[in-house]
């Protein structure tokens, strides 16, 4: 899989991406991060990228022209078969791990990340495919979503994760959170590990953790529950 990000501060996303699991993500071919540096795409010999706001109201908007001949020039260059074109706005569709998973079933994925007050209305409407929120709140720019969207969709793709298991049993996979996890000491400050844990009984470890999964989220987030069972109830309806 392949992402392309536009931004105007490249370092920005350089650093996350390059440790860990990412990094080995890139190293073993299993995905290929490109960081286009939006001020090589503005039209004058100034690199200007953005420009005041029409009707006033102070801050910067970033222009149309250099977002467009980003994007045009990394289609011509790289073409992918499945590949979507993403703007990163907090009014855009809040992104979810249904969402990272469906984003995982693209060939490549084209990241814009705006800054200052936003960016001109016509990206939205005419070059990016959907527009993208990761929370209720308001960050300086689309660097810092755009490392959240590459990070969650990789950790998705097969290969990436050392234990293949690791990723179906994370948390929102089946509705639900993750179950608690416990290592070495069995003992810290007096703070025990349940003792099941230790029993070395498969089916009754399995069970504990299914029912702890369950407790907590219900209690954190009845939502995730809620939500749950009406997608078992309408597949149950088909
Ligand atoms: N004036 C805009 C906010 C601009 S913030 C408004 O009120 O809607 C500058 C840039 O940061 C945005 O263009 C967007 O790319 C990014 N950004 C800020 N918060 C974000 C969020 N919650 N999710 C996704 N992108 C965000």
């Amino acid at each position: 899989m392949e992402f392309d990000i536009i931004t105007a501060f490249p370092a920005m996303v350089e650093g996350p991406l390059s440790h860990s699991i990412l990094r080995r993500a890139q190293e073993k071919g299993l995905v290929r991060i490109r960081v286009h540096d939006l001020r090589e795409h503005a039209s004058d010999r100034h690199h200007k990228i953005d420009d005041t706001p029409y009707g006033g109201g102070g801050g910067m908007i970033l222009m149309p022209g250099p977002l467009f001949s980003a994007v045009e020039a990394i289609t011509e260059r790289h073409p992918a078969a499945r590949s979507r074109i993403i703007l990163f706005c907090p009014q855009g569709v809040p992104y979810d791990q249904a969402r990272a998973r469906h984003l995982a079933g693209y060939d490549r994925l084209i990241l814009l990340c705006g800054r200052y007050e936003g960016v001109d209305e016509r990206v939205r409407e005419h070059l990016a495919d959907e527009s993208i929120s990761i929370g209720d709140y308001v960050l300086t720019g689309g660097e810092i979503p755009a490392v959240v969207v590459i990070d969650s969709v990789t950790r998705l793709l097969p290969g990436v994760l050392g234990d293949e298991e690791a990723a179906r049993k994370d948390s929102f996979h089946a509705g639900t959170f993750d179950y608690p996890h416990y290592t070495r000491p069995a003992d810290f400050r007096g703070w025990k590990v349940p003792d099941v844990l230790l029993s070395g009984d498969h089916r009754q470890i399995a069970a504990w953790r299914q029912e702890e999964a369950m407790k907590r989220t219900s209690r954190q987030r009845p939502d995730l529950i809620a939500r749950r069972s009406a997608r078992d109830d309408t597949a149950a309806n088909h």
